[in-house]
């Protein structure tokens, strides 16, 4: 029996779980399973509550332009908890199309316009019948690290006031392929357009995200050793 416990909302999980997303959990876990921590997972879709309190951590996946649609009509509902959650510091991994969603807006492929959340303040245009596709490395300006992934998006995301990028793109497109920047960071939201899924490839992020949850829930105790563990090496 471990001796923390951290309850991990996967937002959308049902519909947004395109590439694998979904590893990003097992990576947790496994980095926890070292922190002497469990994760309980629960989905939220559509027409669930959100109840901000009741999490820890959260992911939101990527998905396909059809999904990203049908979710909108949803968003609405969530906003208020997903938005405390995000002002309370909690950690939230958002990729490709749940990064999109975190923002302003989406166009889709077809022109449509998508309504994001608005929590935070970028955006997103779509390309004229292409799409960036393929591997990718970023480096980490804050800490010097480098990211590895693979990307495959038809959007390209213009970040706002407030955020910072993830990376700078060394190879691949990032963002929007034109203002190399990769990802973003707004309070401890993560947001990547690198599926694979990351935290597989780049631990350092999964053992951030789980200190980050673990301080927050845990304010008293010393996680020093936990501060300790090594993590793979990427590649
Ligand atoms: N549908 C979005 C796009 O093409 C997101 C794709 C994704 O999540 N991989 O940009």
């Amino acid at each position: 029996m471990a001796k923390y416990h951290l309850n991990l909302a996967h937002l959308y999980g049902n519909l947004l779980n395109t590439y694998s997303d979904v590893g990003n959990i097992i990576a947790l876990r496994y980095y926890a399973k070292q922190m002497d921590t469990d994760i309980q997972v629960k989905v939220i879709s559509i027409g669930q509550e959100f109840d901000p309190a009741k999490f820890d951590i959260a992911l939101f996946g990527g998905g396909q332009d059809y999904e990203q649609f049908v979710i909108s009509k949803d968003l609405p509902n969530k906003h208020d908890g997903i938005k405390k959650f995000i002002d309370d510091q909690k950690p939230l991994l958002a990729i490709c199309g749940g990064y999109q969603l975190l923002g302003k807006y989406y166009v889709g492929a077809d022109g449509e316009k998508i309504p994001g959340l608005s929590i935070l303040p970028h955006y997103t245009l779509s390309q004229d019948h292409n799409r960036f596709i393929g591997n990718i490395t970023i480096k980490n300006e804050q800490t010097g690290d480098e990211y590895h992934g693979f990307e495959n998006h038809n959007g390209m995301t213009f970040l706002g006031k407030g955020e910072r990028p993830l990376g700078k793109v060394i190879s691949g497109h990032g963002n929007n392929g034109q203002d190399h920047t990769e990802g973003a960071i707004y309070k401890e939201v993560y947001c990547s357009y690198f599926h694979g899924p990351i935290l597989t490839r780049n631990g350092e992020i999964a053992k951030h995200l789980l200190l980050t949850a673990l301080h927050n829930k845990y304010p008293d105790e010393d996680f020093s050793q936990q501060e300790k563990l090594i993590i793979n090496p990427t590649f």
